[in-house]
């Protein structure tokens, strides 16, 4: 790991620790150690780093740290593969620049209406973040002038090769002007980049975080894929349908330990949360009663549970993936101890593979992929410790007076033993039922297909360009007219991102991500813009559908402002007319 140990160590400023203390960041990850030093300084750097590692703050911290105040046109221009990716990006621009006054960061990708990103762009903002075509096609309508831009990011600079984008991001380099700060950034390094960088790059600083090969033994280790999502519908599974003894669960937050702690102990657990924010006696004080079984699961970050040795934790649950494989042989250490037997268990969204890959290879050890326990299971489980329980009241207690009252019930309510005992039953497993396999639908591996886009073929995002020889003269489809409004009922209080937005409408309603319009968050409440012709029955589902457990409750919005108190539900007769099915993806 590295040397730097707290992010108040690199100069950033103080608005920007300020931001980053509350997303509950407790130590900046190796990439962040390496790069926003070089970065701050105003060198160029190439960095061999995947999705999962921190390397978006890794750029943004040090870039924002580089705005000039007051400036209204874009100084940074971030360039990613997919429309995703660019509004991931630019949620975690702002995010960092929360407390930077009048700070824009605008995201610009395809599939958006155009008049939404020219009003914006009109309003001025620092950052921009968008999909090389889309930028292409402001550059040349004189829409995005980067006459004062600071600096360039290659964000997934392989991906952009493989999906076909490269040569647009050639033409936006060169229009970029001399002087400007570049960043690139690329899981791997093919000829093709390396030559980028040698063109557009000076003195470049190149950063890998290398991986130290380290064996661990006797620990079991296999994966979950899964969107972030499902994450705590995930874990709740396991440690109902897993043997173990104590667990302990890695998150990347001091708020996310805090939050899944106070989760898992509303369904029951006897859990506590571990993080840099405690005390030394707190800390010692939550080790001890996990030594001692008064707790049974842990939720810590890494530097919270370093040197945590407890015989008791059997099992590991990587909830957020660790940054590099080094954090990982330290986490699943935590079992395993004085010769014993451990699991590991490791979640992982489509996105994290790669660094999924990266870790077998430096563990030299496979990670087995999983299915998480089904409804059924939980259910054989819930029955099987009733049932251990009964035997031993039945072996132990002195039931002498309850065999009274039975006799008399018996008499009195003139039902069956069976039907007796029945009810009981019933009345005792009311908190924790025990026909509950319904209840677990197994949880829907997350589809593909963006994967599959990214590896098979160059797909473009709707209003993407082809190759320039192919490229007829403008204009391009408008889409405003083709969308309706909605208004969903969750919003920036609930966590809410417009990220989750797009993966639940898109998973849920089976709506192409690139249908699904422009997301505007407020603080109780969204609007996102979908195909006026979404039907019916898709509309009545997406009711029902949760997002950071809110109900999505969707309307068609009558004009939502940040001040207007949520509404009550769908007004009649507000719901969207029935039509064709707006599913696939137009190539
Ligand atoms: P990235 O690799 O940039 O996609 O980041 C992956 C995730 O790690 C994001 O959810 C970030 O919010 C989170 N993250 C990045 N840096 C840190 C940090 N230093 N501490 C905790 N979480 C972080």
């Amino acid at each position: 790991m590295s040397e730097v140990t707290s992010f108040a160590e690199l100069d950033l400023p103080e608005a920007l620790l300020k931001a980053v203390a509350e997303l509950g960041y407790e130590t900046p990850s190796p990439i962040q150690a390496e790069s926003i030093p070089k970065l701050l300084a105003g060198n160029d750097l190439l960095g061999q780093a995947q999705t999962g590692t921190g390397k978006t703050a890794a750029f943004a911290l040090p870039l924002l740290a580089r705005l000039e105040a007051g400036q209204r046109e874009p100084q940074i221009l971030v360039l990613a593969p997919t429309r995703e990716l660019a509004i991931q990006v630019a949620e975690a621009f702002q995010s960092y620049a929360k407390y930077l006054p009048q700070f824009h960061v605008l995201p610009i990708y395809g599939g958006q209406s155009y008049s939404n990103q020219l009003r914006s762009l009109k309003r001025g903002c620092q950052v921009v973040v968008g999909t090389p075509g889309r930028i292409m096609d402001h550059l040349d309508r004189g829409t995005l002038v980067l006459d004062k831009l600071k600096a360039i990011v290659l964000d997934e600079a392989d991906e952009m090769l493989r999906m076909g984008f490269i040569d647009d991001v050639q033409v936006i380099m060169d229009k970029t002007p001399p002087g400007r700060q570049v960043a690139m950034f690329s899981a791997t390094m093919p000829t093709q980049i390396r030559a980028i960088a040698q063109k557009h790059l000076s003195n470049a600083h190149e950063i890998k975080i290398v991986t130290k090969t380290s064996t661990v033994e006797r620990i079991t280790q296999r994966f979950v894929l899964l969107e972030n999502n499902q994450k705590l519908d995930a874990l709740t599974r396991l440690l109902e349908g897993e043997d173990y003894d104590a667990s302990i669960v890695f998150v990347r937050t001091k708020s996310a330990t805090e939050e899944i702690a106070v989760k898992l102990g509303a369904r029951g657990y006897a859990v506590a949360s571990l993080n840099g924010d405690m005390n030394q006696t707190h800390r010692e004080q939550t080790i001890r009663r996990i030594k001692d079984g008064q707790l049974d699961v842990i939720v810590a970050t890494d530097v919270a549970a370093r040197g945590l040795d407890v015989e008791r934790i059997s099992l590991v649950v990587n909830y957020d993936i660790p940054y590099d494989s080094e954090a990982y042989v330290h986490r699943i250490g935590r079992t395993g101890r004085a010769g014993r037997e451990g699991k590991a268990i490791l979640f992982v969204s489509p996105r994290e593979r790669r660094l999924l890959r990266s870790i077998e290879q430096a563990t030299r050890q496979p990670i087995e992929q999983m299915t998480l326990p089904t409804g059924a299971v939980i259910e054989q489980r819930r029955i099987q410790n009733f049932r251990a329980e009964l035997a031993q009241s039945i072996e132990t207690q002195d039931l002498t007076f309850f065999q009274g009252l039975i006799a008399q019930w018996q008499e009195t309510l003139d039902c069956a033993d069976n039907e007796l005992a029945a009810a009981l039953l019933f009345m005792a497993q009311k908190d924790q039922p025990l026909n509950v396999a319904a209840q677990f639908p197994a949880l829907r591996e997350p589809s593909n297909k963006r994967d599959r886009e990214r590896s098979d073929r160059p797909v473009r995002e709707r209003g993407e360009r082809p190759d320039r020889a192919e490229r007829g003269p403008k204009p391009r489809r408008e889409m405003k007219g083709d969308y309706t409004t909605y208004r969903i009922e969750v919003g920036k209080e609930h966590g809410v991102r417009a990220g989750d937005i797009v993966g639940a409408i898109a998973n849920e309603a089976n709506i192409d991500s690139q249908f699904i319009g422009n997301i505007k968050l407020f603080d109780q409440f969204s609007t996102v813009e979908l195909p006026a012709t979404m039907p019916a029955e898709i509309f009545q589902h997406l009711k029902k559908v949760y997002v950071r457990k809110q109900k999505l409750n969707i309307s068609v919005d009558q004009g939502s402002t940040e001040r207007r108190a949520p509404g009550p539900g769908p007004r009649p007769g507000a719901g969207p007319r029935p039509g064709a099915a707006p599913k696939r993806r137009s190539q």
